[in-house]
């Protein structure tokens, strides 16, 4: 997803509502997640961009030395391919979904094993310094895709924030991979929702809403109406790859 350079080019780090900051490149998504007792960071993308993300964090006046805890959304190289290097440079711990340890015990960067400091089960939460984030195991993309759900609050008002995983179907869906995302899209549509994010940007739209973010303006990441927009359209998607795979049975 996006260029290779738009793989790696660093995006304007920024608040996006409450405690949560935008800390990633342009097209992968890296948030961070801050709480007085340490910080939060979901999706280290590629090692090489491990060193921006942490550029990225110190610019916004925090220590990316205070990350405590590294989640990410799912097993593939381009969003958790960093974990082992942040670990070393911050003495993090790395938390994933069951589901997908297989998948990442094959994300070895330059040798590095994929470190594994606690193993999640669907609905499983994760606590610091007052923040309690929601694992929900949302499967297709990857058998332990994971969806995190919080909350956050701004000017007196709490909101309910959805870091999506990613419901992009491969160009051949096997019948256990169709099962599970039977399940996700059903579910992810039950998430209380007021700020849906994802592991790419345009799974959210962030180049169309990061220009709106303007003191006084309505915050232009909570946006109920396009919660279930990203859900929508990969389901089109992938109902329309079934198809063809059924019709193109003998
Ligand atoms: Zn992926």
């Amino acid at each position: 997803m996006g260029t290779a350079a738009d793989q790696a080019e660093q995006f304007p780090p920024h608040k996006i509502i409450g405690n949560i900051y935008y800390v990633g490149v342009k097209t992968l998504a890296t948030y961070l997640i801050v709480t007085p007792a340490g910080n939060i960071l979901i999706d280290t993308t590629y090692e090489k961009n491990v060193p921006t993300i942490a550029k990225s964090v110190d610019q916004l006046g925090f220590k990316f030395t205070d990350t405590k805890i590294i989640l990410g959304n799912h097993a593939h190289g381009d969003h958790m391919e960093g974990d082992a290097l942040a670990k070393q440079m911050t003495g993090a711990q790395v938390m994933a979904m069951a589901e997908d340890i297989p998948a990442l015990a094959h994300i070895r960067p330059g040798g590095k094993v994929h470190p594994i400091d606690r193993v999640f089960v669907d609905g499983d939460t994760v606590s610091l310094g007052g923040v309690t984030l929601t694992a929900h195991l949302t499967p297709g993309h990857t058998h332990g895709c994971t969806t995190w759900t919080t909350t956050a609050s701004e000017n007196g008002q709490t909101y309910n924030v959805v870091f999506g995983c990613s419901l992009r179907a491969g160009n051949f869906v096997s019948a256990d991979v169709a099962k599970g995302f039977d399940k996700s899209f059903a579910i992810v549509r039950t998430f209380p929702c007021d700020v849906l994010l994802g592991d790419h940007g345009s799974e959210f739209d962030l180049l169309g809403k990061y220009p709106k973010l303007k003191p006084g303006a309505p915050n232009p990441y909570i946006d109920k109406a396009t919660c279930t927009r990203e859900a929508d359209m990969e389901e089109a998607m992938y109902h329309a790859i079934m198809a063809e795979q059924a019709a193109a049975k003998p």
